[in-house]
């Protein structure tokens, strides 16, 4: 060495760990000239360098402004250390009990120089479906036990021919410790039901291209595949599935096509792209080739791009874009196993691609959508989980969060991090219910976290604190449903309070008696004071409210016209009998089998339905999705509204009703009465959070729950709200009730340590 040799010590925290990072530094460090050593510690990498000043410094550089693709690096800490004469670059055995909580990754969406290799007719893994590499492929949805490595994972079953290993073993290598690496030769193959002598991904192409339902085996579960520009195709998915009108995602062939059928900005191409794959909700462009049926009277549409080589094969050769839903019947979980698989979609599907590799863990597909301008994920699953959060305030125990009832996903939380578990769905069926076990169950065992805090909703029949309830652990908090919400978006922000939040959502208990979901919060991470609501509903019959929604809308306008709405002028109301409104009235008149509830939710319903002239809705939201579509592009102002004091604020809808069957009446047009439907909820949160702000002094201010997945009240409110507090969004946690879970896990740990 030319000049006096230096040390250096970077200590890395952040997301760096079970994603080729040290294979990374081997390489840096290698290419420089530069000897030293990276070992992996709980929380972080350890990496020492030794060698020429320059040369350690170019290494340092480049993991600051080119870091592996993969890492999130939190911090990095350097430190000058006494140079050691070691001229090589080492990889340290990890410490396993140090590895094991943050050592299992998400899948990882199939990599640039994996898809060349794919397409590569000199390479040996041309054309071969599971291909990967210490970059990509499959890993939480094969691994079977912590710490993650191949004996641990459904890669076990396949014995590495000499070639892998010798890519596996070598650190210059990029399969360097790439535990699913396979080959043609060694690894998984995949399969076609009914038999034929095609190869199976071409044999499934022919047969969607013939319009056929073929299921397909792909990462964390089996999906339902079909010509998404076929309608017949699509109609008949819908009838064998039971699957009325649900929007149904769509895998397109690249990028491009994508571009082609829906609105793309720069943001969703990031989402589109990322290694996470989600399923990005677009608009679709007028006149694009999709079937009517994909997701009727909505003008979003739900694209994603291939993540396995499987997927790219396949899209390739169908030349088309695929419906490619989960593989179940109606609300089930998807099916993993393939004997499962087989019965269960017999009879949806018309054929199956499969493959030998066991999927361990079930992980539906992640939603994504641009909400203003900003990415937000509304459900997280495959190639989010498990990454975990990082907390501001670590907790004091280890945390475990069962969640909701609705879209239910996990939350275990020790010391400064948190991991939401995969989205699970609702708890409505026994299958789900024991999904929901299993997934709790798996979590903590590849985490080896043993919570002493056990959170839960304090809704006391819900299957999660039911569930909650059993644990033999000592310490149960239960958590109001919205203060979850505001506190998950306060713990996303790194925010410990107190802050304001808007919570709105469907549905959730609340400790008046009635069904909250439109309310004013204030909150620290312990406790909350409820400051504003919006005046109450009937839920004529509860939950069948929910699916008949014109009980809703009779509802609102028997109280806003005392008991005298002009109900025969009004479409929706005159297309039902008289009789059953009757029954109805009565119900709502001597509060029957009539809950209340206050959810932003029911007042989109209850309004939708009005306007829409849509009795029912045949799945959760749906109301509410094609009354913010039917907005268009139109801006109209705020309907007039009260607000009166009782307890917490209480904003009074009737003028609003009032004056929408006004419009109704005098055939204004519908774009515009659902614009000023939404701006009255704008301005309403602002008239809410304006006089609450006198009272709590400068705060910011959090939007969060379900509601907030809408395109249209997200802008509206953020631009109402903007001028008087800061607003807070979600981002990696979701909005909705898939992101509960880490709110609960957080208001748990403040109030079990007692805090405040
Ligand atoms: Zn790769
Ligand atoms: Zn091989
Ligand atoms: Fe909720």
């Amino acid at each position: 060495m030319s000049q006096p040799a230096t040390g250096l010590r970077l200590v890395i925290r952040g997301i760096v760990q079970g994603i080729g990072f040290r294979p990374w530094l081997w390489r840096a460090a290698t290419e420089a000239g530069v000897g030293g050593r990276v070992r992996n510690e709980p929380g972080g990498v350890v990496v020492e360098l030794f060698g020429e000043p320059a040369r350690v410094a170019a290494v340092a550089a480049r993991l600051r402004a080119a870091p592996p693709p993969l890492a999130e690096i939190a911090a990095i800490e350097e430190t000058a250390i006494a140079a050691e004469p070691l001229e090589r670059f080492e990889i340290a055995a990890s410490d396993v009990a140090g590895d094991r909580v943050v050592s299992i990754p998400p899948d990882l969406a199939t990599c640039a120089d994996c898809l060349r290799e794919l397409h590569d007719p000199a390479d040996r893994r041309y054309r071969y479906p599971f291909i990967n590499c210490t970059y990509c492929g499959p890993r939480y949805t094969i691994v079977r036990d912590a710490p993650y490595d191949r004996a641990r994972t459904t890669m076990a079953a396949f014995a590495m021919c000499d070639a892998c290993r010798r890519e596996y073993e070598d650190p210059a290598d990029r399969r360097f410790h790439a535990q699913p690496v396979a080959c043609p030769a060694c690894g998984p193959r995949a399969w076609y039901r009914p038999d034929t002598d095609a190869e199976p991904v071409a044999a499934a192409a022919a047969a969607l291209a013939r319009g056929e339902i073929v299921a397909v085996k792909g990462l964390g579960g089996w999906h339902l595949a079909c010509d998404a520009a076929d309608e017949a195709a699509v109609r008949r998915l819908r009838a064998r599935k039971h699957r009325e009108a649900k929007p149904l995602a769509v895998m397109v062939p690249a990028l491009a096509d994508a571009e082609r059928l829906a609105v793309v900005d720069d943001a969703a191409r990031a989402l589109l792209e990322g290694v996470e794959r989600p399923i990005v909700l677009l608009r679709r462009r007028a006149g694009a080739p999709l079937a009517e049926s994909l997701a009727p009277g909505l003008d979003l549409v739900g694209l994603f791009l291939p993540y396995t080589p499987l997927h790219h094969l396949l899209l390739e050769l169908a030349g088309r874009p695929l419906v490619l839903t989960s593989g179940n019947r109606s609300d089930e979980p998807m099916a993993t196993d393939d004997a499962d698989a087989l019965a269960r979609l017999d009879g949806i599907a018309d054929a199956f691609l499969g493959h030998d590799r066991a999927i361990e863990n079930r992980c539906d597909d992640s939603v994504a959508r641009v909400l203003d301008g900003a990415p937000v994920v509304l459900r997280r699953a495959r190639g989010f989980v498990p990454r975990p959060l990082h907390l501001a305030r670590p907790v004091a125990a280890p945390v475990l969060a069962c969640g909701a009832h609705l879209k239910n996903a996990c939350c275990l939380a020790d010391a400064d991090r948190a991991w939401l578990g995969p989205h699970v769905g609702d708890l409505e069926t026994l299958e789900a219910c024991t999904d929901f076990e299993r997934s709790v169950a798996r979590l903590e065992r590849f985490l080896a976290i043993r919570p002493e805090v056990i959170a839960h909703d304090l809704h006391p029949h819900y299957h999660s604190t039911r569930y909650a309830r059993a644990r033999p652990e000592a310490v149960k908090v239960g958590v109001q449903h919205h203060h979850a919400h505001v506190v998950a978006c306060m713990a996303e922000h790194g925010v410990a309070g107190p802050a304001l939040g808007l919570a709105w959502d469907g549905t959730g208990w609340g400790p008046d008696g009635t069904a909250w979901g439109a309310e004013l919060l204030w909150c620290t991470a312990a406790r909350y004071e409820w400051l504003g609501t919006l005046r109450p509903m009937g839920l004529a019959g509860g939950e069948q409210a929910i699916r008949e929604p014109w009980r809703l809308a009779l509802a609102v306008l028997d109280d806003a016209f005392a008991g005298d709405p002009p109900l025969d002028e009004l479409p929706l109301l005159r297309a039902i009998e008289p009789a059953r409104r009757a029954v109805v009235r009565r119900m709502l008149a001597a509060g029957i089998n009539t809950p209340l509830a206050r959810g932003m939710g029911r007042w989109f319903d209850a309004i939708a339905a009005l306007g829409l002239r849509e009795p029912l809705a045949r799945y959760e939201g749906e109301l509410a999705m094609r009354w913010e579509h039917v907005a268009g592009e139109v801006e109209a102002p705020p309907y007039e509204f009260g607000i009166e004091r009782r307890g917490p604020m209480e904003v009074d809808l009737r003028p609003m009703v009032r004056a929408v069957v006004a419009d109704l009446l005098a055939g204004t047009a519908r774009a515009a009465i659902a614009a000023r439907f939404h701006a009255t909820m704008a301005a309403a949160a602002r008239e809410l959070v304006t006089r609450a702000l006198v009272e709590t002094g400068p705060v910011p201010v959090v939007l969060t729950g379900g509601s907030f997945q809408n395109e249209r009240l997200t802008r509206l409110v953020r631009d109402a709200v903007a001028p008087v507090a800061p607003v807070l969004r979600h981002a990696r946690v979701p909005p909705g009730d898939g992101g509960l879970a880490l709110g609960q896990a957080v208001v748990a740990d403040a109030v079990a340590r007692g805090g405040g």
